[in-house]
């Protein structure tokens, strides 16, 4: 079956054409990270202009990298939430009205769905069940995943997300947005040792994370070292290494935590923060010991990409799932009210 993926909930429009019998055939992604530069973060109605104008152009891009074309497709699968609401509903018009013109099944898709399906697309792929730690821009959290839409929560961040932290700290040292890839970029020139941050919430029991406080803790320790006048390069290095390490090893008591407590041997990485090679140490050590391993996609299928939509919407379009005529727009929408695969959906 040959589905095209469609995903438009923020600032990427990312499309791609997954065979369910030859796998990823073609993938594109147009990003709007520059668009966005002047005002400091995501502009909506900026996102939903800028996805009505290279959602097409980009659906036929991958074709003709796949040399087929629009009669070839079998279904359509987009984002239908979380995400931003005026860019969702570009990606759900275009694949429904794409839909209705070929006779073909679309699928509204969960975007964080897709993230934890993306490593399904490497070589090696992990088998069911396993832990999930879902690291992105605006979510944290553990998930047992038993099967495709079979998720129980296990924890999540009370405040902000891991992705958001990176960003939120790139700010405070003078980094561009995205900050993730440029805060680890500038702690490999960090100094072990100089500075100690707070691993929040390791101290109690449970798999909730909290990276709000951490934030805090960059912002004074970045303050202090502006009063002191030693708010340099080598310093803003220190800082980001120190962060970097802080997150990185509160990420991993938690994941150790969860695989003790669910008995999983694997576990799963995915979203943006999940390409940090610090963090993808720290698991890979820390899964070594329990006689375990870790499992992450390449850089590019770790933030926003239609390959993991396309991916996730096979699996489900395959097995019969497919949405009435309305268009599926969800802003929020908690992953463990999925139904499992070979279930109808309610919409
Ligand atoms: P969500 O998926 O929760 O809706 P999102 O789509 O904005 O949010 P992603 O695209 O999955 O998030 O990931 C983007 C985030 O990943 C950003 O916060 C970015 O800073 C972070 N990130 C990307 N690469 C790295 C890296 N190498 N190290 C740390 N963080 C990273
Ligand atoms: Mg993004
Ligand atoms: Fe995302």
């Amino acid at each position: 079956m040959l589905i095209l993926g469609i995903e438009t909930s923020c600032d990427e429009t990312g499309v791609a054409l997954y065979d369910t019998e030859q796998g990823l055939l073609a993938h594109a992604l147009f990003s709007q990270i520059a668009m966005h530069a002047d005002y400091g973060g995501v502009v909506p109605e900026l996102a939903s202009r800028d996805h009505v104008r290279k959602l097409l152009p980009l659906c036929d891009q991958v074709l003709a990298k796949a040399g087929r074309d629009r009669n070839d497709l079998e279904g359509i699968a987009y984002t239908a939430g979380p995400g931003l609401v005026g860019a969702l509903m570009v990606g759900g018009s275009v694949a429904h009205a794409l839909g209705f013109a070929l006779g073909i099944p679309v699928l509204g898709v969960h975007h964080m769905e897709g993230h934890l399906l993306a490593p399904m697309l490497e070589d090696n792929p992990p088998a069911f069940p396993f832990v999930a730690l879902l690291v992105s821009g605006g979510h944290t959290q553990l998930v047992r995943v038993d099967g495709i839409g079979q998720y129980e929560m296990l924890g999540e961040s009370v405040d902000d997300a891991a992705g958001e932290a990176f960003d939120k700290t790139a700010k405070m040292l003078g980094l561009d947005y995205p900050g993730g890839p440029r805060v680890a970029a500038l702690a490999e020139k960090g100094r072990e040792g100089i500075y100690r941050f707070p691993r929040p919430m390791t101290d109690r029991p449970g798999l909730d994370f909290s990276f709000s406080g951490l934030k805090t803790f960059t912002l004074n320790t970045v303050n202090d070292a502006k009063d002191n006048g030693a708010f340099d390069e080598q310093v803003k290095a220190d800082i980001a290494l120190a962060f970097e390490a802080a997150v990185v090893d509160t990420l991993t008591i938690k994941c150790r935590r969860a695989l003790e407590q669910t008995g999983c041997k694997r576990l799963v990485i995915a979203g943006g923060v999940s390409a940090n090679k610090r963090l993808r140490a720290g698991l890979e050590k820390m899964t070594a010991k329990l006689n375990g391993s870790v499992f992450y996609a390449r850089p590019e299928f770790c933030t926003d990409n239609g390959a993991m939509i396309a991916y996730a919407g096979a699996q489900r379009l395959k097995s019969g799932q497919r949405d009435g005529e309305r268009i599926v727009s969800v802003p929020r929408w908690p992953m463990n009210t999925l139904p499992p695969v070979n279930e109808p959906r309610a919409n």
